[in-house]
């Protein structure tokens, strides 16, 4: 039992962590976010709303400048006011919005935003943990193995989600008629955005993985697709 107290310790640590977490992300959220309010793109959600047998689907703007999507621990979803400002200036179109909003709903709905949380606190727990096994089999460097074991954990488990919430988009969007075209081209742009501007990446693409990688994989759901329906 003793020897099991310092992971208990770190357990209960992760735990408060996730916790604080969730409720500063909340916090900050609510004082900087309101409902968007746009025609087009709210023409664009009650299709999916109304493929997924949803009343509707609250999108809200968060005031920052990178361009951003994300779906909050409590299952909100958020465009950031850069990205808005980009498709105002003509930009980017609102179907390609529309794929932003059914990606981060894809989050949610796979329950990627809370586990995210728990990675997230959780880390630091289980890299405690870890560090203190390795330490005994392999004194000095246990902890730097641990830090490296757990951070290429978490690299993976995030970059599966992204797509399992870009394959989910895409089901969506294919459902509510909207097709998988603006999901696709809304990639290229971005990174042709970034190119224009000095190379500095938009935030929204920098947590995910390359481009064309996920391009391909969208073209070979549709693929499969394609064949299960002309079967
Ligand atoms: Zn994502």
């Amino acid at each position: 039992m003793l020897k099991l107290t310092p992971i208990l310790l770190a357990v209960l640590y992760a735990l408060a962590m996730y916790h604080f977490s969730a409720w500063r992300t909340r916090r900050e959220l609510d004082a900087r976010s309101t409902e968007l309010a746009d025609a087009r793109i709210k023409a664009l959600t009650d299709r999916m709303a109304q493929a997924l047998d949803l009343p509707r689907i609250r999108v809200d703007i968060y005031e920052i400048a990178p361009v951003n999507g994300l779906a909050a621990p409590d299952g909100r979803i958020f465009l950031t006011r850069g990205f808005y400002d980009r498709y105002r200036a003509g930009e980017v179109t609102a179907e390609e919005l529309a794929s932003v909003i059914a990606h981060e709903l894809g989050h949610v709905a796979l329950g990627h935003t809370r586990r995210r949380m728990i990675d997230f606190s959780g880390q630091n727990a289980l890299r405690t943990a870890l560090a203190m096994v390795l330490a005994r089999f392999l004194p000095g460097i246990g902890v730097f193995v641990a830090n490296a074991l757990s951070r290429v954990l978490s690299a993976r488990l995030s970059r599966q989600d992204e797509y399992e919430a870009d394959a989910y988009a895409a089901a969506l969007l294919t459902k509510a008629g909207i097709g998988t075209g603006p999901q696709k081209k809304l990639f290229a742009k971005l990174e042709r955005l970034a190119g224009a501007r000095g190379g500095v990446v938009p935030a929204w693409l920098m947590s995910h993985p390359r481009t064309e990688d996920r391009v391909r994989a969208i073209e070979m759901l549709e693929a499969r697709w394609q064949t299960v329906s002309t079967d």
